[in-house]
């Protein structure tokens, strides 16, 4: 029932790297089985930019240093410099776990929107989100979801979402989590929903479970911790380095026990892991959600990451028109090459 279709094209240039010899280049449309949205994978675009994707490190420890004084998320700061929750919300003002620590947004981006502050450290390389910050983190941002809904039940749309350093379109350097809640769904969750739903109207099965059972073993599948699942999307969303994550039969955060955080934590651990050994320093990542006040049975919670481009003087960036503006997909590198390459840096 999921088909994964593509179509190869090709154009011939006569290369001035290669004193003019004719080439052919390779596009290879991919429709996204769900969406039918297109993706482009350009084979050895990775490795053209690849110079645009590391940071200078000079560079990269000034802003560090820079950031660090007066940063309101730094543990000497939360209490005097970050907002507090209203009384009739949480008597505490905020929440703490582990070492993390839940503060209304100043200017928030949806109706409901909170940050989580994830470590008492003010930078970390990417090997330094360990599962168990991200863990406390998750697990923060549910303490928040659960009381938002005794609170404001019509607010039920959450998603948890990432945007480490400036790349990454961050504004704050020390790392944080963003969890935005509407009383409508943000435009790709609405989308994946609906598709979701006619999907199940279709075929009389959810499409997410159809994606695993299609994938599992497969060259973009790369493992399983407690029930989420971990892969290579065959068409994805923008950039590099993509990876997607499936809870399996969990349609809302709510729904999520604790093993399923730790297996989205260990996961986002081991991609993040792999980014830092491949020189990144900046990421997004997404968590989409079904509405927290019931199940669906044709929607799981699903995750999205990418690297982002590095800290570097040329501020190059991969939100170029075409993703950005024009809403196609390209991909820097094949997904099956990418899933290949994690499985091998993973397992070593
Ligand atoms: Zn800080």
């Amino acid at each position: 029932m999921i088909r994964f279709e593509k179509t190869v094209k090709h154009a011939r240039i006569l290369n001035p790297l290669k004193d003019f010899q004719e080439e052919t280049l390779t596009f290879e449309y991919r429709t996204d089985p769900l969406t039918g949205r297109n993706t482009t994978v350009i084979g050895g675009m990775l490795n053209y930019i690849k110079r645009l994707l590391i940071s200078d490190e000079n560079l990269l420890n000034s802003l560090v240093e820079k950031t660090r004084v007066n940063c309101p998320f730094c543990p000497e700061n939360i209490q005097t410099k970050t907002p507090m929750f209203t009384k009739d919300f949480l008597a505490e003002g905020r929440i703490f776990v582990g070492d993390t620590v839940v503060i209304p947004n100043l200017l928030g981006h949806a109706e409901r929107s909170v940050l989580v502050i994830l470590s008492k450290e003010h930078y970390l390389k990417l090997e330094g989100f360990t599962a168990k910050l991200l863990f406390d983190c998750f697990k923060g941002g549910l303490t928040y979801l659960q009381r938002l809904k005794e609170v404001e039940p019509s607010i039920r749309y959450p998603v948890f979402a990432f945007n480490y350093l400036p790349p990454a379109g961050s504004s704050i350097f020390h790392p944080h989590m963003q969890v935005l809640v509407r009383d409508r769904p943000v435009y790709l969750a609405k989308l994946l929903i609906e598709k979701s739903q006619t999907y199940w109207k279709r075929n009389k099965s959810n499409y997410w479970s159809d994606l695993l059972s299609a994938e599992r073993g497969g060259e973009r599948y790369l493992f399983e911790i407690n029930g989420v699942e971990w892969l290579v999307p065959f068409a994805p969303l923008r950039g590099a380095n993509e990876v997607q994550a499936v809870v399996r039969g969990k349609s809302n955060l709510l729904e999520l026990t604790d093993e399923e955080c730790l297996g989205l934590a260990e996961g986002m651990a081991r991609i993040l892991q792999f980014y830092h050994k491949e020189g990144y320093v900046s990421f997004n990542a997404i968590i989409l959600s079904g509405p927290t006040d019931e199940h669906l049975d044709y929607f799981d919670v699903n995750l999205r990451m990418i690297s982002r481009p590095g800290i570097q003087a040329s501020s190059f960036t991969d939100s170029w028109a075409l993703p950005y503006l024009l809403w196609d997909g390209e991909a820097a590198e094949e997904p099956e090459r990418l899933a290949e390459r994690i499985r091998a840096s993973i397992t070593k």
